[in-house]
């Protein structure tokens, strides 16, 4: 698979962000300090129904609920197994390589989540303000995602860190975004404003993915990491993230980030996944 960063033009790529650059009228960082949309929200002390079918407009409190009290903690919590175990591991291999998702993984989009109220809302604009829905590509191109603080923290914590000879520790993100020249430059735009600056490679989804799912695409990344490097941590928010093939998964260790508000499959296979093993 070609590296997917030869296939853009500078120029085009230069004029693209500073294009995005001027429509994203929030800072990336804007929510960093505030509560997220919707919160806070108390925990539900009511008993839940959960007799099939279950209550959709019940079961959305619950996740913003979630969101509001329990989320942060649970995503600092698998966040400091990955730091320790790249803080034991880094400096005993050589070319150490670590592999990040993006979104709900670097990256959160709940302010897009919550305007849609966890619909998938595939086109359509994303400027009408906090209580209209909000089309997926417009959101991306606005670049408008917050940095997710613990993983932003790891990646500042890998950038110092050193392997056995010494050298850097090569950072990876592996996106199930589409690849082409507008989506690249929003998305490049958004992790450096978001805080996240000097990765290795940012890789792709390309357009023409023949009917694979997405984490075909993501492992056969993670093998052409592997060509020249040893990944000894893989994060993600879905378990597609993190599932690899015949050969393994690709990753010494990986890391499942808490992410109940939408789904990509395949889930977690029957077997489990040895590179979550602890
Ligand atoms: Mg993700």
């Amino acid at each position: 698979m070609s590296r997917h960063g030869g296939m853009i033009g500078r120029g085009l790529r230069l004029a693209a962000m500073v294009f995005f650059a001027a429509l994203a009228s929030v800072p990336a960082q804007a929510q960093s300090g505030g509560q997220p949309a919707g919160c806070p929200q108390p925990q539900p002390t009511a008993p839940f129904d959960t007799t099939w079918p279950i209550n959709i407009g019940l079961l959305q409190q619950r996740l913003i609920a979630y969101r509001c009290n329990d989320y942060m903690t649970d995503f600092v919590a698998e966040v400091a197994k990955a730091r320790a175990f790249v803080a034991e591991r880094v400096p005993r291999v050589e070319k150490p390589a670590v592999v990040f998702d993006i979104d709900e993984t670097s990256l959160s989009n709940w302010e897009q989540i919550y305007r849609n109220q966890f619909a998938f809302v595939a086109s359509g604009g994303c400027d009408g303000g906090a209580s209209t829905p909000c089309g997926q590509r417009a959101w991306e191109l606005g670049a408008r995602a917050v940095a997710l603080a613990p993983t932003l923290e790891l990646f500042g914590f890998l950038k110092a860190s050193k392997d056995k000879n010494g050298a850097a520790v090569a950072l990876f993100f592996i996106t199930g975004r589409s690849e082409d020249p507008v989506e690249r430059a929003a998305t490049e735009l958004n992790l450096r404003d978001a805080g996240y600056e000097g990765w290795q490679h940012l890789y792709m989804r390309p357009r023409n993915n023949p009917g694979a799912n997405v984490s075909v695409y993501k492992t056969d990344m993670r093998r052409e990491i592997e060509k020249d490097h040893v990944i000894v941590a893989n994060l993600g928010d879905q378990y597609s993230d993190l599932i690899g093939d015949a050969d393994g998964d690709h990753a010494e260790r990986c890391y499942k980030l808490p992410n109940p508000f939408y789904f990509i499959p395949p889930g977690l296979p029957a077997a489990g996944l040895k590179c979550l093993a602890r």
